[in-house]
């Protein structure tokens, strides 16, 4: 039998960011955060970019590939063309 007290020590929802382990307590506060830790960015130890970690992982085991790099001037635009857009990792 539960009682009362130990009832609020159940979560209902325990969830961890993908990005920064962070812990959740609820699936819109994840979400939420999702949507701004994922645009934060980190450095690739590859290349030195600074990298979105939503586009993290694909970056790295692609040799630096940038899903949706910025047109620049001064590179050599490569895509795939079958490649099409990058999936959020998160839904
Ligand atoms: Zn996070
Ligand atoms: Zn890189």
């Amino acid at each position: 039998m539960l009682d009362h007290q130990s009832i609020f020590l159940f979560k209902e929802f325990n969830a961890f960011c993908s990005f920064c382990n962070e812990e959740f307590a609820s699936a819109k506060a994840m979400g939420d955060h999702l949507m701004m830790c994922g645009n934060k960015t980190d450095q690739c130890p590859n290349c030195r970019k600074y990298v979105r970690r939503a586009i993290f992982a694909y970056h790295y085991e692609n040799s630096c590939a940038n899903p949706d790099a910025p047109t620049t001037d001064d590179q050599t635009y490569q895509t795939e063309p079958h490649s099409g857009k990058f999936t959020a990792l998160f839904y």
